[in-house]
């Protein structure tokens, strides 16, 4: 066991701190379980309170899932932008973040990422993003399911365009995007015209790197006064109060 005991102090910090540095370091790589809990109340010296504790706070912050069952257990996970996810809708909640700063944003980088996604495309690429392209046309009466089908295309931009700080910024912002839509119901068609994305694909498939940037900027000029509309419903509809400076 490459942990040691903690025998004073600040305990539950500590012992959050080996876990987390022996999850970083690979020493439990993602896939791998980690030692239960009768095993690091041993290894740490300490109460399975404090044990918990640490596996609870490794849970919220992404690096571990809990499993049920015989073969349960905390089980290490890929640490991906999930957790950010939360974060900026927190921040929305609160009015810090608003949708008017989510579009200014979006002006910015969502061209830069149709433009990288235009210079990088290789086979596999441009496969999956005609892949997500045709997802988006199938037709569905379930709104979730199309609404996640509108942003298939948006994602597959951002992993083509292979800068991880522009997804680690755009994914939550979609995923916002989506909580707005999911509760407002908006009818697709308003704020949505699936000509706009098969434009942009069809740049990028074909490597025209300003083609996809012209493509991309007509398609969030359309949608930016939306997401203003979208957000003032929103905040009615949850009783938030408008976001402040
Ligand atoms: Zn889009």
């Amino acid at each position: 066991m490459v942990f040691t005991s903690v025998k004073s102090g600040r305990t539950s910090e500590n012992v959050l701190e080996q876990l987390k540095q022996a999850i970083v370091s690979r020493e439990f790589p993602p896939g791998s379980k980690l030692p239960s809990e009768r095993e690091l109340t041993a290894a740490f010296q300490v109460s399975r309170v404090v044990i918990r504790e640490a596996i609870r706070a490794l849970e919220l912050t992404g690096f571990v899932t809990i499993r049920q069952g015989p073969l349960g257990g905390a089980y290490i996970r890929e640490l991906g932008f999930e957790r950010l996810v939360e974060s900026y809708a927190d921040l929305f909640m609160v009015g810090r973040l608003s949708a008017a700063d989510l579009v200014q944003v979006r002006l910015h980088i969502q061209p830069e990422v149709a433009r990288l996604a235009a210079l990088n495309a290789d086979e596999d690429s441009k496969a999956e993003l005609v892949e997500a392209l045709a997802y988006e046309q199938v037709r569905t009466t379930d709104h979730s399911e199309w609404v996640k089908r509108n942003q298939a295309t948006d994602y597959a931009l951002l992993k083509m365009c292979g800068n991880q700080l522009y997804r680690a910024i755009m994914e939550p912002l979609l995923e916002l995007f989506k909580e707005l839509v999911l509760v407002v119901k908006p009818p697709w068609t308003v704020i949505h015209n699936p000509a706009e994305h098969k434009a942009i694909v069809e740049a990028v498939l074909a490597g025209d790197a300003e083609a996809a940037v012209r493509a991309m900027e007509t398609h969030l000029d359309n949608l930016g006064d939306h997401l203003i509309n979208l957000e003032k419903a929103y905040r009615r509809a949850k009783g938030l109060a408008a976001p402040g400076r």
